[in-house]
């Protein structure tokens, strides 16, 4: 089959809602158009879920959870872990849907279901972890903790690894035994949409529900007074919406994994080559065309090495293969939307109005000039304004800003200069520097000699405006619980 008559062999159906374990239309019968950033083209009219269609899956979701959380912690892991199997089954199909969907490489789309396949059995595996402790606060009782779930969860995740997102996002809540209202990204939902139903026979009916829509139902999931735990993933700006507005209806627990202006810092004696290299890699160029929270957008380069790191840089850069996301071959596709897109086309423009200097790339990549699809080539500049918006504000698309400075101190300051505070890199072969810098630096997941990569059971999380939360780990499990305390008096 070719690759287009596979596309419409997975676009010609209609698409619904998960909710309550039954596929539905939007309550109100309202759509939305959904366009790839690829063709540009209307590829599926999608449910816009909104309140009614959240309450519909509470309702469900409630006596699921009631009866979930009575399944021992090992077999609602083994459970959650059998989801992999679907999953990875059906990998081609997903990942094709994400590339037409949200512009991402095809490719990049299988590594990333391979990373939510781990993820699912890493969960799966730590069920047993769901443990509580006792503390020898008497010498004549006994004094424990246990942990309980929260009842029914409610997860929000953005458009830059749709399916990846929507399947290992809703592991840690489920292990933990909770239901889950999954809202999908509205640009790109045709994955998380498709998973629901993968993943709906597997499951206890109500227990996940996936609620395509803008943010009305997002909106809806912060105010539902029975959701009592968000797990979000996007913007700083919407994460503080979230706050708000769930503060208003009742306490929640609110977990926040936001944006970043990361800084990949190279000391005098790094390796030029492995710096280039490493700051082209923390970009996440390959795959998500920059539009990665955890990307180091900002390459702060000792004065001694920034000539030679950047012409190596932008030589790594040009070699990128830019086209179209439904092409094996292809590294980098499009911005996954217009207005990620028209953004990005406006940092380029006040970079080069805040005076920096413009190594490579600066607009639509060669070759690709007037094609349909939503491409930016990747660009590099340099003696970017440290006080500037390009060097303090995050694009989110293909867009690395090169600094140089001179003493460690300033390097630490720089790094440390933005509102965010996501992921950090130092680049040294000097290891007692290297922790004394990564010590320093206001991130909440650093590397040493080496960027871009996550590791599966590892803690990832921001803190400043990149939010608060751990996840990928036991920490991300364990925040699915609230603990309950015992006393047992035995004297
Ligand atoms: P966004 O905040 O615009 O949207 C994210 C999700 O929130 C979407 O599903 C959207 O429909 C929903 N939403 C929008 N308004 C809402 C509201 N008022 N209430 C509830 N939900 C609402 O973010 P985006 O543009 O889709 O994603 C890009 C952002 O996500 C970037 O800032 C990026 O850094 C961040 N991000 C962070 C991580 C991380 O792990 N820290 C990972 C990926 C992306």
């Amino acid at each position: 089959m070719t690759e287009k008559a596979r596309l419409n062999a997975i676009l010609d159906r209609e698409w619904t809602l998960l909710i309550g374990g039954r596929a539905r239309p939007a309550a109100s019968g309202r759509t939305q158009e959904d366009e790839s950033p690829v063709t540009g083209e209307v590829i599926a009219t999608v449910p816009d879920g909104d309140a009614e269609d959240v309450d519909v899956a509470v309702q469900a979701a409630l006596p699921a959870a009631a009866a979930w959380r009575a399944v021992p912690a090992r077999e609602r892991g083994a459970v959650v872990a059998g989801l992999a199997g679907i999953l990875a089954r059906h990998a081609d199909e997903l990942a094709l849907l994400d590339a037409i969907d949200g512009g991402h490489p095809v490719t990049g789309m299988h590594a990333d279901i391979d990373i939510a396949v781990d993820t699912l059995r890493l969960f799966g595996g730590l069920a047993i972890e769901l443990a509580g402790r006792t503390i020898p606060a008497t010498a004549e009782n006994l004094h424990l903790t246990v942990r309980e779930p929260f009842g029914v969860v409610g997860r929000i995740i953005p458009f830059n690894h749709p399916v990846m997102f929507a399947a290992a996002k809703i592991a840690a809540p489920l292990v933990a035994g909770n239901a889950v209202i999954l809202k999908p990204p509205e640009v790109a939902p045709l994955s998380a949409l498709r998973l629901g139903e993968l993943f709906a026979g597997a499951l206890p009916e109500g227990l996940l529900s996936i609620v395509a829509g803008g943010p009305g139902a997002g909106r809806a999931i912060a105010r539902h007074p029975a959701i009592r735990r968000i797990g979000f993933i996007g913007s700083d700006a919407t994460g503080r919406a979230i706050q708000r507005a769930a503060a208003e209806v009742c306490v929640k627990d609110v977990t926040l994994e936001l944006g970043g202006k990361n800084a990949l810092i190279a000391m005098a004696d790094a390796d030029p080559e492995q710096v280039a290299e490493s700051a082209v890699a923390g970009m996440n160029f390959v795959k998500s065309a920059g539009q990665s929270c955890g990307s180091t957008s900002r390459l702060l380069l000792h004065e001694s090495i920034a000539d030679d790191v950047i012409q190596r840089t932008a030589a790594h850069m040009e070699a990128i293969r830019v086209g179209s996301p439904l092409e094996p071959g292809t590294e980098m596709g499009t911005l996954a939307t217009r207005a990620q897109y028209d953004k990005t086309m406006r940092y380029l423009a006040i970079g080069r109005d805040e005076g920096a200097g413009l190594v490579t790339g600066g607009g639509r990549p060669a070759g690709l000039e007037s094609a349909p699809g939503l491409y930016v080539a990747p660009t590099l500049f340099r003696d970017v304004d440290s006080g500037g918006r390009l060097a303090r504000e995050e694009v989110f698309g293909p867009v690395l800003s090169a600094m140089t400075w001179k003493t460690e101190e300033e390097a630490v300051r720089l790094a440390n200069a933005v509102d965010f505070g996501l992921t950090a890199a130092v680049w040294t072969p000097d290891i007692n520097r290297a922790f004394r810098v990564a010590g320093a630096l206001e991130a909440g997941f650093v590397w040493i000699n080496g960027s871009a990569r996550h590791f599966t059971g590892v803690p990832f999380g921001g803190v400043k405006l990149s939010g608060i939360g751990r996840e990928e780990s036991l920490d991300e499990l364990l925040s699915y619980t609230q603990l309950k305390t015992l006393n047992v008096m035995l004297g």
